[in-house]
């Protein structure tokens, strides 16, 4: 199912959400009003061309935050 993203006309709440439909009717789950917009876009879109960041390798990649134990 397409996740949507809708901003509601008398809050402003923004939120996401699931339709199986396209047409379905949607309340906003904060204030309960039907007047919902559809905003742009859909959700799920992983940036395919990001930003293209420069090549600088910090870390080691030894480092282990979490103590690990034995039992
Ligand atoms: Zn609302």
């Amino acid at each position: 199912m397409p996740l949507y993203k809708f901003e509601c006309e008398a809050c402003g709440h923004k939120f996401e959400l699931m339709l199986a439909k396209e047409n379905e009717p949607v309340k906003c789950p904060k204030c309960g009003s039907t007047r919902c917009k559809k905003a742009m876009g859909t959700v799920s879109t992983p940036a395919s061309s990001g930003k293209s960041s420069s090549a600088s390798d910090s870390s080691c990649g030894c480092g282990s935050a979490a103590p690990k134990r034995r039992g």
